[in-house]
């Protein structure tokens, strides 16, 4: 699979994916929690803002399991799934992942799960979910 390419906003988040420890971006104006990182907050547009690293618990929200492949790197791995998750801390937020440890027809909305990890090179982890 295509691995990320960290920009200015999102540089911190995958630096905290190399060291196992989800971070969420938290505006430093209103305090207002927001995944995926970006460089304004949605709510008051502020610029500032600091990361509060999240317990990783949380339930599905949503998700999808995909059939068909659209990109090359995906072909062997359909179907997958594509999860939304709302976490217990960090204002709530919602994080989109896979969940794992779990067959596509077993997931449920409502869910609980919990952050692990998977070691996708020498220097990343990526974070996905599991069922508690
Ligand atoms: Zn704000």
């Amino acid at each position: 699979m295509p691995l990320p390419a960290p920009e200015p906003a999102t540089a911190a988040f995958w630096e905290g994916c190399a060291v196992r420890e989800l971070r969420i971006q938290k505006c430093a104006e209103c305090g207002t929690h927001r995944h995926v990182p970006a460089p304004v907050c949605p709510h008051c547009r502020s610029f500032d803002h600091t990361w509060e690293a999240s317990q990783g618990v949380g339930h599905v929200f949503s998700y999808i399991v995909v059939h068909h492949s659209v990109h090359p790197a995906t072909a062997d791995h359909v179907p997958y799934n594509v999860a939304v998750v709302q976490l217990d801390d960090c204002g709530g937020v919602f994080v989109t992942s896979n969940v794992i440890g779990c067959p596509n027809d077993g997931l449920r909305v409502g869910m609980r799960v919990r952050l692990v990890w998977e070691q996708v090179d020498a220097s990343l982890s990526l974070y996905r979910f599991a069922p508690v």
